[in-house]
């Protein structure tokens, strides 16, 4: 029997029928009315009704980016939809829909899934990054999420990374989600196309008429080793090297830290900058058992697979 996971972004709404392995065998995506709070609910519980009909199904597992509630019933605050603000979430879709339903933060529930069935299945402790718009955070304890007592804990994105540094969405200065994110690279990289910079060649021939440059330019640059780019990814790694090594291990000792979102498709180019400041940045360093830094398995479907399993184990 499946699981559905439902993954709900700032765009779209996708969602899946998934296996006790963490298999996808169907996928639904409509567009996120983010707008007006009724048609959420109402386009979330389509997709729940479209792919559960003639299908018997655990419950549905259902990631979204926000503050939720302790008891995953209520949305405090999502960025990203400004129609939820203490929306009472659960229980609204459970109103359009006959599955019992279990809310999780949507970086929460990507780090679940590669505990589950990616690049963490051997590990107990570890942490996810998710660099993409944001950087997203999410702990895995001892074979738990970590929540915290009110249920926002694991934000990692939203530590220091410099005092009195550039402004950030949640209103404090200088986190590391505001020089370690893909929107700060790709400020970063056209900063640099639009400066006289010699490193920045290619990045301005790669701007072509548009005017404007794209992530997909920034990511090919990275790809052809263009020095420019490599300077900014190289930047964006130390940050969240040193983000890992100064903070995350002192207080939560992981075994591993995954680094998904869509930054972490250059590989290396982006992970091996992070595993040297690291280094330069853990304490005790050459007396303590080593964390490996990988890339995530899953790129764009971790929230979903990962939301499928959380509702599996809870309501099988
Ligand atoms: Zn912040």
């Amino acid at each position: 029997m499946y699981a559905v996971g439902i993954d709900i972004g700032g765009t779209k709404i996708a969602g899946a029928l998934v296996d006790d392995a963490g298999n996808i065998k169907d996928e639904v995506r409509v567009p996120s009315p983010i707008e007006d709070s009724g048609l959420m609910v109402e386009a979330i519980a389509s997709v729940i009704n479209q792919l559960t009909s003639g299908q018997k199904v655990f419950g549905v597992g259902v990631a979204a980016a926000g503050f939720l509630s302790a008891n995953r019933e209520i949305m405090y605050h999502s960025p990203n939809i400004a129609a939820w603000r203490n929306e009472p979430l659960k229980s609204r879709i459970e109103a359009k829909t006959p599955h019992p339903i279990l809310l999780e933060n949507d970086a929460n529930a990507a780090g679940w899934a590669e505990f589950r069935f990616g690049a963490g299945r051997e590990v107990q402790s570890m942490i996810m990054l998710t660099i993409g718009t944001g950087v997203g955070g999410a702990i895995i304890s001892e074979g738990r999420i970590l929540k915290g007592g009110f249920g926002i804990g694991g934000e990692l994105g939203h530590v220091l990374s410099i005092p009195d540094g550039r402004v950030c969405g949640c209103g404090l200065r200088g986190c590391l989600e505001t020089y370690a994110s893909g929107t700060a690279l790709l400020l970063a990289a056209r900063k640099l196309a639009a400066s006289k910079d010699a490193a920045g060649q290619r990045l301005r021939e790669l701007t072509g008429e548009s005017g404007t440059l794209s992530g997909d330019a920034v990511y090919q640059a990275i790809l052809e080793d263009d020095a420019g780019a490599l300077s900014l990814i190289g930047e964006l790694g130390s940050h969240i090297g040193t983000a890992i090594g100064c903070m995350f291990v002192p207080v939560l000792d992981p075994e591993l830290v995954v680094i998904g979102g869509g930054v972490s498709a250059v590989g290396d180019k982006l992970l091996d900058p992070i595993r040297a400041s690291l280094l330069e940045s853990v304490p005790a360093q050459g007396h303590r058992p080593q964390l490996e830094i990988v890339k995530a398995k899953f790129l764009n479907q971790a929230g979903l697979i990962g939301a499928a399993d959380l509702a599996r184990q809870s309501f099988s």
